[in-house]
């Protein structure tokens, strides 16, 4: 049902996005890859998607702290493969501590890239999906967007935003067969989480394996991380016709750390 559908996967030189792109290209999908990396990196996955299903792959080095950037990375898409008809908007950072004392930049960054950037980038997608009556949006929040957690405030307010505004459009495109949902996973083994890990470790004088063990064990009851390949599958559902009268919704992929 993909193949020939054009996608933009913000964030996708690594972990998730990099999975997304994966699985889309797999069903045929051409692809628009985002992220920060270095040349040889990004000519090296542009190359690898390529060859591995045949599909157009391209890169845009757009940085989602800055709108006119996103605005130039959805009209690059439908310069180059003609239209966007698939927009992921994953692209997201973390940074912890407690609300006082929180450093203001990493506020206004993280409420840049894990929620305005999702609103530019949607900005610039929608009229294009209206005149052809298709779109498909997928926000990928966090079970940090349903629930709350210690010292992740920015994080937290980011991704609850994010569910918010995926109901909004959902409710303000569903006429136009454009649907709009939210993937919200609990722990995936990412750079994203090494960081965290590592902190872990240093702060209450752990191994890696040891805080690796606690981190999951804490919070998600089937204590193993979630695959990014399993995210890329929900994706593909939710893009496919299968999908199509599912919209508004979060979806929680999560080992089930919200049943709690
Ligand atoms: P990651 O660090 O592996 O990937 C993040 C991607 O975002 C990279 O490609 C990076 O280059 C890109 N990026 C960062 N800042 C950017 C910017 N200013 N402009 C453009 N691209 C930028 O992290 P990940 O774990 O794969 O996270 C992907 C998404 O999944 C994030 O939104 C994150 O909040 C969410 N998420 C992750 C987990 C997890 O456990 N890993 C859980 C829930 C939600």
């Amino acid at each position: 049902m993909l193949k020939g559908k054009n996608a933009i996967i913000t964030g996708s030189t690594s972990g998730i996005g990099l999975a997304i792109a994966h699985s889309l290209a797999e069903q045929g999908c051409n692809i628009l890859l985002n992220g920060f990396a270095d040349k040889a990196t990004i000519s090296g996955l542009v190359s690898e998607l390529q060859e591995k299903y045949n599909v157009r792959v391209d890169y845009s080095p757009a940085d989602m702290t800055k709108p006119n950037d996103i605005a130039d990375m959805v009209a690059m898409c439908d310069r180059i493969f003609g239209r966007t008809d698939i927009l992921i908007n994953n692209a997201g950072i973390q940074a912890t501590g407690p609300v006082d004392g929180y450093p203001v930049e990493k506020w206004d960054s993280i409420i840049a890239i894990n929620l305005s950037s999702t609103f530019h980038s949607v900005r610039a997608a929608l009229p294009g999906m209206k005149k052809r009556n298709y779109g498909r949006i997928i926000n990928i929040a966090s079970v940090h967007g349903l629930v709350g957690s210690e010292n992740k405030g920015a994080y937290v307010a980011a991704k609850h935003g994010l569910i918010g505004l995926t109901k909004v459009i959902a409710l303000e495109n569903a006429p136009a067969n454009i649907t709009c949902n939210a993937i919200c996973p609990g722990w995936v083994h990412t750079p994203l989480v090494d960081k965290q890990i590592e902190d872990k470790a240093k702060a209450e004088g752990l191994s890696i394996e040891e805080a690796t063990n606690k981190l999951i064990g804490e919070k998600q009851p089937n204590k193993r991380f979630v695959e990014a390949s399993q995210l890329g599958a929900l994706v593909v559902f939710l893009c496919d016709d299968n999908g199509s009268s599912i919209t508004g919704s979060a979806y929680t992929v999560d080992g089930g750390w919200t049943a709690q």
